[in-house]
């Protein structure tokens, strides 16, 4: 039978936390149009939610999972938003002990709307860049190296976690290793590299997903690029087929595999559950670790020769970089296509959107967006929508 990881020990749902993130979708309309898009043709139409309903949304995710969950600010493009409505949701998100992350294309993510968010709350920057986007004047993924780095200078110095998202498909799978080498380069800067395969779904022209896309062809990749092998195995979070995570130290330009002691991984999961870390405070998350294990003196033998064997390992990498070391997480996420789901996977879902009617399954709100969206009885948008590249019709036409 296969190991669907909802019941192993490696489960961090319903032990850390009861689910791994909500999105709180506040507009639909994006000022993108990438080959893969999960929004609908009936997107770009729909006017944004009032803030008393997206504050009410606020709500029922802290009635439904309660206090410190993740909440993905996203949309659409969510920078779309009034400047002053999109503070005010922030300020929200955090009033109601929630946390929240702001995820964008970046085009209107300006250091001072950062600075400004930061102010009201915001825990997470994730910004999303990969050819998939088709930004004008990048041809390869290593070009868009180049905004990658303009948006970490945007963000670099205020209390925000980075994250970054690429979408991977079959014609940019073989440009992965180069994309995990920017973020090894930029560990001290970048929290989480976070990939997603190509799924058929959605408004996106591109179809069915080539041959070799798969969470473990990706994290292959990875590997290959930061030149280190990693334990994407060692936690599950949600469903194993739809979330693969590892986590690096990376010191002297070198990458460590942080999970390579499964046991130990194991009993950190089991013992330290309970204890609550903010992503934007390293210093205070390594100070409460420290302190989790001065409370217990069975833990502190553990931890100790654990560290020794660590410190010993990158002994030469440490010498180099004189004592620094950054943690990089890389996260492979296999969204499902809208023909295809799975209600194993719908069960086991890590990742809700929070509708009007409460959470549902992302990949389920992909597959039939509208009728999550439009009032009842409204017909959708068809493949008629004009962009600057045609109609939906036209481009599907093109692509084929
Ligand atoms: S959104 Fe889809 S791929 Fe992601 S966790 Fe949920 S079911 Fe799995």
């Amino acid at each position: 039978m296969q190991d669907t990881g909802q019941w192993s020990p490696r489960q961090h749902m319903g032990r850390r936390w009861p689910i791994g993130c909500v999105a709180l979708e506040v507009t639909q309309r994006c000022n993108l149009d990438c080959a893969l898009c999960y929004l609908s043709e009936s997107s770009q139409a729909i006017a944004d939610p009032p803030l008393a309903e997206i504050f009410r949304r606020i709500e029922s995710i802290l009635a439904w999972y309660g206090e410190g969950t993740d909440v993905q600010i996203t949309g659409g493009e969510p920078t779309l938003r009034p400047r002053a409505e999109l503070a005010a949701i922030v300020r929200r998100v955090r009033a109601a002990g929630l946390r929240p992350s702001l995820f964008t294309n970046g085009i209107r993510a300006r250091r001072d709307l950062l600075a400004e968010l930061a102010q009201a709350g915001l825990e997470d920057v994730a910004f999303h860049v990969d050819l998939t986007q088709q930004r004008r004047g990048f041809r390869t993924e290593r070009e868009l190296d180049a905004l990658r780095a303009e948006y970490l200078e945007r963000a670099r110095g205020l209390p925000l976690a980075v994250i970054f998202n690429t979408s991977v498909c079959e014609a940019t799978l073989d440009e992965v290793p180069d994309t995990a080498r920017f973020f090894l380069r930029h560990a001290a800067a970048v929290r989480m590299a976070s990939f997603q395969l190509h799924a058929d779904t959605g408004r996106g022209v591109l179809r069915g997903r080539g041959p070799r896309v798969s969470a473990a062809a990706v994290a292959a990749r990875i590997q290959r690029g930061i030149g280190a092998a990693l334990s994407f195995d060692a936690m599950d979070i949600g469903h194993a087929r739809c979330n693969r995570y590892a986590m690096a130290l990376v010191a002297g330009g070198r990458a460590f595999d942080l999970l390579d002691e499964p046991a130990f991984v194991q009993r950190m999961l089991d013992d330290t559950a309970l204890l609550r870390f903010e992503r934007r405070k390293s210093r205070a998350t390594l100070a409460a670790l420290a302190g989790w294990a001065l409370r217990s003196s069975s833990r502190l033998p553990a931890c100790a020769a654990w560290l020794a064997r660590k410190a010993w390992r990158m002994r030469g990498a440490l010498a180099a970089s004189r004592g620094r070391v950054h943690k990089l997480s890389f996260f492979v996420h296999d969204f499902m296509h809208a023909c295809e789901l799975d209600p194993e996977r719908i069960a086991a879902c890590s990742f809700m959107v929070a509708t009007r009617d409460g959470p549902v399954s992302m990949c389920l709100h992909n597959a039939a967006r509208d009728a999550y969206l439009l009032p009842p009885g409204t017909a959708p948008v068809t493949l008629t929508r004009k962009t600057a590249r045609g109609t939906a019709r036209e481009r599907l036409a093109a692509a084929r």
